[in-house]
């Protein structure tokens, strides 16, 4: 049986970011993801012969210790300044808003950064969804208390446990570890979805910019992909996303559907998309929080070393949630 001091559960951001400190310090740590890589939101896809980012677009590096590690992966080539800001779409017109404040994408693909962050030395089992945390009714001598369940199997067992998923998830997952009033305030905090339509083009956009904010009863973004990637040999690719509110009411529809809306609308804002190949349709169920928690981890009260993290404890973004792991990590230890 495999026994940790740390079972970190998601391999997104955050729960690497707490993997990365936690085995530096010594600790055993497994991290555990129900993809078939890590990232999590952090996402890019190959398609036809390029990698799109359909998850997080760009990031930010506000916080000191976050900025120092962007400017490391700068400075190695990895991260780029892909922008100062963007201008945003209003009622049909596109407005310029630099603020001057870099936006960093990462070269070879957004989900580059989590791989950045992770020691080669974690060990992580993918493709395991864990469907329950059990507190051990007589805990192990050295201090093992937690047993982390996929179905039936036993993944591990640990002293300590980091959920690293959206908060309705964490109550499904550790429900019986949490108050009533717990459960209460995780299911209270709303993550909007988003669906994502990204392909390669045959011929580029008329935007000059490399993204632009929509404000569109349909669309929310779109990002000229290739500008990421630096490579002028790259094939002209593309990113849209439709705005939270239009997502969430068409949250179900059938993807064809969607496909045809999106590309409605930007035939609409004069942007026609000309695909060069089939293009691919993501929905995000828990793109984004509309608002987080306002701490940098949540603490469970009654089940001691056990910490929910990601970016809607605070921030709601890609520096947030790698500061929660951090934190959540600094508080172990
Ligand atoms: C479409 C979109 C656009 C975005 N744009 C931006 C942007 O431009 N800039 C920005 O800063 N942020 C952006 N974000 C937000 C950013 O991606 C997130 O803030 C960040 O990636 C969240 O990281 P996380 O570690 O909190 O969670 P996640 O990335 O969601 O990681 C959670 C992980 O847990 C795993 N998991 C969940 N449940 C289980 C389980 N039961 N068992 C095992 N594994 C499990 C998941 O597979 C996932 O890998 C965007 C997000 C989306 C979806």
């Amino acid at each position: 049986m495999n026994c940790v001091d740390v079972a970190i559960i998601g391999a997104g951001l955050a729960g690497v970011a707490a993997a990365s400190d936690l085995a530096t310090a010594g600790k055993s740590v497994l991290l555990i993801d129900k993809s078939r890589g890590i990232g999590g939101r952090m996402a890019t896809r190959r398609h036809a012969g390029t990698r799109i980012d359909h998850g997080a677009q760009f990031f930010t590096a506000r916080s000191e210790r976050f900025a120092a590690f962007v400017n490391g992966l700068v400075g190695s080539g990895i991260v780029q300044v892909w922008s100062h800001g963007f201008p945003i779409l209003v009622d049909g017109l596109v407005c310029a808003r630099a603020d001057g404040h870099p936006r960093y994408a990462c070269l070879a693909g957004m989900s580059e950064l989590a791989k950045q962050l992770l020691p080669d030395t974690v060990e992580c089992v993918l493709g395991t969804q864990v469907t329950s945390v059990i507190r051990l009714a007589d805990p192990i001598r050295d201090g093992t208390r937690y047993e982390i369940l996929a179905g039936e199997s036993t993944v591990c067992l640990a002293r300590d446990v980091v959920l690293n998923m959206p908060p309705m998830q964490l109550v499904a997952v550790a429900g019986d570890l949490l108050t009533d009033s717990e459960r209460e305030q995780l299911l209270a905090i709303e993550m909007e979805p988003c669906w994502a339509l990204g392909g390669c083009l045959a011929e580029d956009i008329p935007l000059t910019t490399v993204a632009l904010e929509c404000q569109h009863p349909v669309l929310g973004w779109i990002s000229r992909n290739h500008t990421r990637r630096g490579a002028a040999s790259e094939p002209l690719s593309i990113m849209v996303h439709a705005s939270g509110a239009w997502s969430a009411s068409h949250l179900e529809d059938d993807p064809l559907d969607v496909r045809n809306a999106i590309e409605a609308a930007m035939r609409e804002i004069g942007m026609p998309l000309h695909w060069d190949s089939d293009p691919f349709i993501h929905r995000w169920r828990y793109a984004k929080p509309v608002a987080g928690l306002g701490e940098e981890v949540f603490r469970l009260s009654t089940s001691p070393g056990v910490y929910g993290v990601g970016d809607w404890c605070i921030g709601g973004r890609v520096e947030g949630a790698v500061c929660s792991g951090w934190s959540a990590a600094q508080q172990l230890l």
